[in-house]
């Protein structure tokens, strides 16, 4: 954000008299946000006074963070209805994949569909998130499985960002593409694919689980990204137990996600790491799981962070703040500790720092609600109310965005 005045004027934007404000780890009340250059410069007791260039009256209205969606694969097209009405049916995911459906079908539309189309498309799905408060976003390749289409990918969600933040992740090692050899699609991985992405991605990831990639070949692949720069985190412990979040921790991984079968021994890893937990209900309901060890995780002391895994066959969710209601009433979670998973947990599992926290000198990245009709100003209403959520105002850098 640029400043016309001189560098001595007061704060550019000042959000007057909010109601209730989550800082990332606490609720305050009735306080004034100053904002300038881009950051938070002060958070005070409401004064009732003017002066700043901008004065935006939040009376009544609760504040949070940007809301970050630190797991979403939201660059695809084509559907995959045919898959839910076959697993309503009885079918498990396993057998549809076995079929050649599930994620190859999406595979196929998405190599088939144009830039254009793909940008339009992600670009839509990002709207809708930005509109409940979302101003970071975490996206996903893995449906293209080929060394151009993945750098494709990452470049279209790239592209998409503005206003909000993209953080972008290499996921060559999603699926082993079905007329591919096993040994020479992991090489490409950790090869020319890994090198033709590397322009375009933050991180990289990998699905580690029984039918996808070993605790080998996700090891060898893990390290081929880390080597040359990339953060590390791994789609874990899920269908299967296989150890992959210990390897990933003890590798330095920023989250790992899903999370389902962990052991203790992979919770051991990740508290002695500093590894993310990402909590991904919408997946879990979605395959009929059980919840994963969150109080063991809490016990560790653990970061607990909460996303959508927005996606057309497992999670075909789009709205984080359902996501964190759910995150409480299947797994346990206090509201205090879902809002901490969708703000400060999030931009840690994303390596983001000043972000998810409102406090002085964190990034302006605030979205401003009205509470539900005849309900207090509180943050955790928000989550006690399930989803559908619209922002009154949503803030990125400090420059006002919807
Ligand atoms: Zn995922």
């Amino acid at each position: 954000m640029t400043d016309p005045g001189s560098a001595t004027q007061k704060p550019h934007t000042c959000l007057r008299n909010v109601a209730s404000l989550w800082t990332g780890t606490e609720v305050v009340r009735g306080v004034d946000v100053m904002m300038a250059e881009g950051h938070i410069v002060t958070i005070e007791r409401s004064s009732g006074g003017g002066g700043s260039a901008i004065d935006i009256d939040a009376t009544g209205l609760i504040a949070m963070p940007g809301l970050v969606d630190c797991h979403t694969h939201t660059v695809w097209a084509g559907t995959r209805l045919g898959d839910f009405v076959r697993r309503q049916s009885g079918e498990s995911y396993a057998a549809i994949l076995e079929g050649g459906g599930g994620i190859h079908t999406t595979v196929h539309a998405t190599r088939g569909a144009s830039d254009e189309v793909l940008r339009a498309l992600c670009r839509a799905r990002l709207d809708t998130m930005l509109a409940s408060g979302v101003t970071t976003v975490e996206i996903k390749s893995g449906y293209a499985l080929t060394i151009e289409g993945e750098a494709r990918l990452l470049r279209i969600a790239r592209e998409c960002a503005g206003p909000q933040r993209v953080v972008t992740t290499f996921l060559g090692a999603h699926a082993i593409p079905p007329d591919r050899d096993r040994a020479a699609y992991v090489d490409e991985v950790c090869g020319p694919m890994l090198a033709a992405c590397l322009a375009y991605a933050d991180g990289i990831d990998v699905y580690c689980d029984r039918g996808a990639f070993t605790l080998a070949e996700a090891e060898r692949i893990l390290r081929a990204g880390k080597a040359v720069g990339l953060s590390i985190r791994a789609h874990a412990e899920q269908v299967d137990g296989t150890g992959i979040a210990a390897l990933a921790a003890t590798l330095g991984a920023l989250s790992c996600d899903h999370l389902e079968r962990l052991d203790d021994a992979g919770i051991a890893a990740m508290a002695r790491a500093g590894t993310v937990a990402v909590l991904l209900p919408g997946a879990m309901l979605y395959l009929h799981d059980s919840a994963p060890p969150i109080a063991k995780l809490r016990a560790a002391g653990v970061a607990l962070s909460v996303a959508t895994d927005f996606n057309p066959g497992s999670s075909p969710v789009r709205d984080l703040w359902t996501c964190a209601t759910l995150a409480c009433l299947t797994m346990g979670l206090s509201p205090e500790e879902a809002l901490g998973g969708i703000t400060v947990n999030a931009a840690r599992a994303l390596g983001l720092a000043g972000v998810g926290e409102l406090r002085a000198g964190a990034v302006a990245d605030v979205a401003l609600y009205k509470p539900p009709p005849g309900e207090i100003a509180d943050p955790r209403v928000l989550v006690q109310y399930m989803g559908g959520h619209r922002a009154e105002m949503v803030f990125v850098g400090g420059a006002r965005v919807g």
